[in-house]
């Protein structure tokens, strides 16, 4: 297969022209040309590490076969590397996630991410409190190399031992669903940990006494997931992270949960019961509880709030993904997988290319 005449953006080398050729899978050839107008962009498929589920599936009960779908489901919104998220659930409720997660085989399905249950309770947002706890590894069934980030909060008990056991098993803890103060956040930080969960959702609120977790991720080099979908997080504030912490530390995530591409309505969210009204889920007490974003309208509302270059699209769509669970990020370039999403210039999808296995 070949790209011919397109606008390549690759987060590294930046924006050029040229023509791409795939092979089997691979990026064979990347060759650098004066086009003319060239009419689609040629962006690294996506990266969502956080999503709950996807029209109709989701993460807590999704078979094996469901898993595929809702792989195939985002494919169409560019994701080409999906990570599943869980939420707060038992050692059996964990395991039978990643049982059907092993079985299930699509190129997109990367890792699984656990959001909990190390989390504090006082910040649980549509979290069931219940099944939120301490740290202890007899706590968590065998990850069997297929979880690569766990969503947890630095004041919890046990965090050290976590920390510990991420070291030991290829894990990326990533800070969230915390009440932690700015000291908490930092001891972290000083222990090697660069990432917080959708952003400043669920953490302590700003205060200028106690900086908390919101003003560690502006002063240190942390990577911050980001719902960008106009509902969780308002275009000023957008554009403040934009300016602050900048487009290398920005991850754009959906958060997306089972309703997502449906109708408004009642659905679940690992147990909890979520009422989508216009396209916004909340639980009963009113809290946010996910979003209905898909990836390719985070990355246009991310464009049009920041009116950032595509490159900088590239480095928060999938590059900084990749860099902050300390995976090699997805490229344009010779060698690569070819998981690669084709837009217009306004953005929409044409074409998206996501089958070399992981
Ligand atoms: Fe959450």
């Amino acid at each position: 297969m070949i790209f011919e005449n397109v606008l390549i953006v690759d987060p590294v080398y930046g924006e050029f022209c040229g023509d791409v050729e795939v092979e089997d899978g691979i990026i064979t050839k990347v060759k650098k040309k004066e086009c003319i107008e060239p009419k689609n962009i040629l962006l690294p498929g996506f990266v969502d590490t956080h999503s709950h589920g996807y029209s109709g599936i989701d993460c807590m009960n999704a078979t094996a076969k469901e898993f595929e779908n809702w792989a195939n489901f985002v494919a169409k919104d560019g994701v080409t590397y999906l990570f599943p998220t869980t939420v707060s659930g038992t050692k059996e409720e964990l395991e039978r996630v990643l049982k059907e997660f092993l079985k299930a085989k699509h190129p997109a399905l990367s890792f699984l991410h656990f959001e909990g249950p190390f989390i504090n309770k006082e910040k649980a947002g549509a979290q069931n409190k219940e099944k939120i706890t301490s740290f202890s590894k007899e706590k968590l069934p065998d990850l069997n190399n297929k979880v690569k980030i766990i969503t947890a909060a630095p004041e919890i008990n046990g965090f050290e031992k976590l920390l510990e056991f991420s070291k030991e098993n290829n894990l990326i803890i990533s800070l969230g669903h915390s009440n932690g103060t700015f000291e908490d956040f930092k001891k972290a930080y000083e222990k090697g940990v660069r990432r917080i969960t959708h952003f400043p959702n669920a953490l302590r609120e700003f205060h200028h006494r106690e900086i908390g977790g919101i003003g560690a991720a502006f002063s240190l080099d942390f990577y911050v997931e980001l719902i960008v979908d106009n509902i969780h997080l308002s275009p000023d504030f957008v554009k403040l992270v934009y300016k602050l912490i900048g487009p290398e530390r920005i991850i754009l995530i959906t958060d997306s949960i089972s309703a997502t591409n449906l109708k408004d309505g009642i659905y679940n969210l690992g147990g909890i019961l979520v009422k989508v009204k216009d396209g916004i889920a909340r639980t009963e007490e009113g809290s946010l509880a996910g979003s209905t974003l898909k990836f390719i309208e985070a990355v246009k509302n991310f464009r049009k709030i920041t009116k950032c270059s595509l490159k900088e699209l590239a480095m928060v769509s999938s590059y900084n993904a990749f860099k902050s669970v300390e995976m090699n990020p997805p490229r344009i370039k010779e060698g690569y997988p070819a998981k690669l999403v084709l837009l217009d210039d306004e953005l929409n999808i044409k074409k998206v290319i996501v089958d070399t296995p992981n």
